[in-house]
């Protein structure tokens, strides 16, 4: 039995490996599968349960609060706040992400060798990592039949108006374009955690406990050796059992706000100064194109290419198609008004307006077991939503779109440029900006020095020995793109180093 769940804590519920792994998600399983494979006994620890690509299908009421933390409802706060999605599931926010598939730029990792001082973290390591990655989860193009005419618009639109667009690698192995990424891919095409590096971990001998939340770490002698976790009852979501899991060493992946929420909690010692700091999230402005003909965004892939014209601006434009019920909740208005837009779903485009970030936030311990989250965007991108919109409509128009929402409160509704033209700094309130968000990073940085980050080079915690980190909050930086690739290199590195310390102390002690 490898595969635990609610139920199976009734007869068991103390556990000993000698690697525990907080979180099965980009970072966590990639961590999990090469600690394994190196021959050590691994287990997970999961919140969420193991819903296997049969179980998959476009229904969202069913879907969505069973593969999205909190029914996908969490938000950032601030000005303006931001709602967020992340999984909460075996295979985490892979399995309902969109499967873009880039390497952190060259010029992003430059800055990451000198703040880390180590050369693992710049061009030169990374380059093996990222190769490996790509191997791993089949990064290429789509096939050309499973490309939808909501991807040509875009394509074509920004070669219309001579701007660069780059065809995305995917994640996938003979994607057929069902467009259902966001809701768990139910051909099995879209490589996620679920079907590339956790299988690879169970086959080399790791257990799973799902239906698993890690509440605290357990600290003895000044050492990290496991979590003790409480496991809801997935029905009733009322009687808990808790469960200890022990190892010489713990690594926490549970996401950019978990992570640092879990570590947060350790009263043992004073956590690092910077734990929960820095938190990055590229955010998003949308924009919904109608066209005068059907569109039929939602057959055909999610995204195949991206406008990354603007990206020495920190700007990438990307269609990025969502099904009827998000789409309607969406829309600025109620009744009549927005049932009427959504007759015209066939000849919808949604397309998204992605910042990178010029300014950090943070995560910190709130009431009810929750973590609290703050960003307030800057000026700065203020301006380029403003003016990111303003480019991302040009295209719409030159492409023969006849109506766009915009995602400003009260200049919703442009017919021509000369409607987007109204939108200014000036005219719309920062507030009033409707942006959301997919990438979390950051909040347990790698750095060269305690002062100003979480983790050393190697992943472990400055002030808690065999306490590590394997998952987007270890960015130092933004990275300006899609990072699942850039998580899983990182997690790599980690897993590896660790497997190479552990193995190293018991040929040491034989
Ligand atoms: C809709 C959407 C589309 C996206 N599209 C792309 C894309 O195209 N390309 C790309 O590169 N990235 C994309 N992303 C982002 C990408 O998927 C994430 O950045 C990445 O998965 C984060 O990896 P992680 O290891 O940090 O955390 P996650 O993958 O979120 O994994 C964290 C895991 O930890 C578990 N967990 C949390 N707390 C606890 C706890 N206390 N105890 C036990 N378990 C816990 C969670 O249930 C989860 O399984 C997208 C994200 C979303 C939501």
């Amino acid at each position: 039995m490898s595969l635990y769940r609610h139920a199976d804590y009734e007869r068991e519920r103390s556990f000993h490996a000698d690697v525990v792994i907080v979180g099965t998600g980009a970072g966590g399983a990639a961590a999990g599968a090469v600690l394994a494979e190196a021959g050590l006994d691994v287990i997970f620890v999961e919140e969420g349960g193991y819903h296997p690509t049969s179980s998959f299908n476009p229904y969202m009421s069913e879907s969505v609060p069973r593969l999205y933390r909190d029914a996908g409802t969490t938000a950032i706060l601030g000005r303006p706040p931001i709602p967020y999605m992340e999984g909460r599931c075996v295979g985490g926010t892979t399995v309902i992400n969109g499967g873009m598939a880039y390497r952190a730029p060259d010029d992003v990792l430059v800055g990451w060798e000198r703040l880390t001082g180590d050369a693992a973290y710049g061009p030169g390591g990374m380059a093996p990592l990222f190769a490996e990655v790509e191997a791993t989860i089949s990064a290429r193009r789509q096939r050309p039949e499973s490309i939808g005419d909501d991807n040509r618009i875009m394509h074509l639109g920004a070669k219309k108006l001579g701007w660069k667009s780059e065809v995305n690698p995917r994640a996938q192995d003979h994607c057929v374009g069902t467009n259902n990424c966001v809701l768990g891919c139910p051909t099995g095409g879209k490589q996620s955690a679920l079907v590339s590096t956790m299988p690879r971990a169970m086959r080399a001998g790791a257990r799973c406990l799902t239906e698993l939340r890690a509440e605290r770490l357990i600290v003895e002698n000044g050492r990290c050796v496991g979590v003790v976790g409480r496991s809801p009852d997935p029905r009733t979501r009322r009687r808990f059992t808790e469960v200890t899991v022990r190892g010489d060493a713990v690594v926490v992946a549970a996401g950019a706000i978990h992570t640092p929420y879990l570590l947060l909690g350790q009263r043992v010692g004073r956590p690092s100064r910077q734990l929960g700091r820095n938190f990055l999230c590229h955010p998003n402005a949308k924009v919904m194109a109608f066209y005068p003909f059907d569109v039929k965004a939602w057959q055909g892939v999610s995204q195949w290419s991206q406008v990354r014209e603007f990206r020495n601006e920190g700007i990438l434009f990307a269609e990025n198609m969502i099904p009827p019920w998000p789409a309607g909740a969406a829309m600025p208005w109620h009744g009549d008004a927005s049932m009427a837009l959504l007759e015209r779903y066939n000849q919808m485009l949604v397309t998204g307006v992605l910042v990178e970030d010029s300014t950090t936030g943070r995560v910190t311990r709130g009431p009810l077991g929750m973590p609290l989250t703050r960003y307030d965007i800057t000026d700065w991108d203020f301006h380029r939503f403003v003016e990111g919109v303003k480019r991302l409509s040009e295209l719409h128009f030159a492409m023969g779109a006849d109506m766009l929402v915009l995602p400003f409160r009260g200049l919703h509704v442009a017919r021509s440029m000369d409607d987007v033209r109204k939108v200014t700094v000036d005219t719309v309130k920062r507030k009033h900006i409707e942006l959301f968000t997919v990438h979390l990073m950051g909040t347990a940085r790698l750095g060269a020095r305690p002062e100003d980050s979480v983790v050393d080079p190697n992943g472990q915690l400055w002030d808690l020995p065999g306490c590590y980190v394997a998952d987007a909050s270890l960015f130092p930086t933004a990275v300006g793109v899609n990072p699942q690739v850039t998580i899983m290199a990182l997690a790599y590195q980690v897993g590896r180093r660790l497997a190479d310390r552990l193995l190293g102390r018991r040929a040491r002690a034989a």
